[in-house]
Parts: structure tokens; sequence; C-alpha cells
């Protein structure tokens, strides 16, 4: 009889870390079941890179917490690249410096980096995000377009900004010129639950700069 072939998905999401320098008022990580104190060391990624490179695997999206907040990410970057895999990343943006944008166009290997940007200005952002974190999550975003890293955006809609989308669709689009950005779907989760802080339901929305056009 023939062997079924194996099949391996091209790429993986894997949550990198469970610890974030943020405290988001909606964050999932610091509320649920999942959450746990001690991330996998480098040398049990190094492992599991391995095994992805063989079997197949193209691509790694590297999740958390806050993925740039582990002490070694540029070494599991490298662990990635020696492993012949593409990278992407979901990041809040604020520890993404000058130094590290450059090390990570070096790396030749990047599909995107996403950015967490919540409004069109520090009150907007800073409301969910903690004070201060706007400045830095658009200097994060900034560094990465200076040295042409593929960067995107994700918008996380809630009742408090969900009508300001058209002026953060403006910055992001036409001040920054980001070729698109995504926003969530809205739901009851993490640690706005107890506050019902998002109460309405919402689609997922991918907005681009042609189609941001008279939006
Ligand atoms: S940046 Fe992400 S992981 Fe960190 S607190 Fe905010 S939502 Fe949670």
């Amino acid at each position: 009889m023939a062997q079924r072939p194996y099949y391996a998905p091209r790429s993986l999401d894997i949550d990198i870390t469970t610890h974030c320098n943020l405290r988001c008022s909606y964050c999932s990580h610091f509320s649920s079941d999942g959450d746990v104190d001690k991330d996998l060391p480098l040398e049990e990624w190094n492992r599991f890179f391995k095994e992805c490179n063989s079997i197949g695997i193209m691509n790694i999206c590297l999740c958390g917490g806050e993925p740039f907040y582990r002490k070694d990410i540029r070494q599991i970057i490298e662990s990635l690249v020696e492993n012949k895999m593409r990278f992407s990343a979901l990041s809040n943006g604020t520890l993404i410096d000058d130094d590290l944008a450059e090390f990570i166009k070096k790396t030749a290997r990047c599909s995107s980096i996403q950015v967490s940007i919540d409004g069109s200005d520090a009150e907007s952002h800073d409301k969910f995000r903690g004070k201060g974190s706007f400045e830095k999550a658009l200097n994060g975003l900034e560094n990465l377009l200076c040295h042409k890293v593929p960067a995107t955006s994700r918008v996380t809609l809630s009742k408090y900004n969900y009508r300001h989308l058209p002026e953060t669709a403006k910055l992001l689009l036409e001040n920054l010129k980001l070729s698109n950005f995504s926003t969530n779907s809205v739901s009851y989760f993490g640690l706005c639950y107890g506050r019902a802080a998002g109460a309405f339901a919402y689609r997922t929305l991918i907005i681009s700069r042609s189609r941001a056009v008279g939006y």
C-alpha cells in the first residue's frame, strides 16, 4: 500500500515569550490559564527550529507577549535564519530601536513586522497601552521603515477608539505610507473582561492605501 504523503505547515505562529513590557487593558496574556512564568530557553528553541527546518517549515511568526522583550531575541532570530527559515513578528513596537531595526534588516529573512497602533495620537493609543507607549511605538515603526524592513500595523478596536479609525488610517497610510493595516475582531476578553470595556462585535478589517481613498 502506498504511503500517505506527510505535509508540514508552511508557516508556524509561536509564542516565543509570555512576558511583555506593557500591560494593555485588553490583553489576554495576563489573565488566562495559558499564562506561565517561564519561557522555553534558547537551547529548546534551537532544537525546535532544527526540526522545523527538517520538515520543510518556511516561516515562523514570533508572537508573545512581546517578542522583542526577550533578551536573547537576536540569538533566536539568528537560529531561525541558520535553519533557513524566514520570520515575521507581532510587536508593540516600543522596544524596536534603530540598532534592532538594522539587525532585522541585515538578516535579509524578515517577511514583516507588525506594530500595534491604536490611535492617531498619544491620547487615544495610551488609554489602552499606557502612558508614553504611543511615542515609543511610533518610533519603533519609523525605525523599521527607515531601514526598509517590511512593516505593517494592527489597530485593536474597542468602543473607545473605533470612531477615530479614519484619523488612524490617515496616520498609517498617508503619513507613514504603509501599504495597509488591519484591525482585530472585537469581543470580550483579556484584562478588560471584568470591566466590560469592549462590548460590541466588529468585523476584522484589512485596510489598504487604495481602499482608504474616500474612507
Ligand atoms: S503589548 Fe501585547 S502582549 Fe503586551 S500587554 Fe499589550 S496586548 Fe498584551
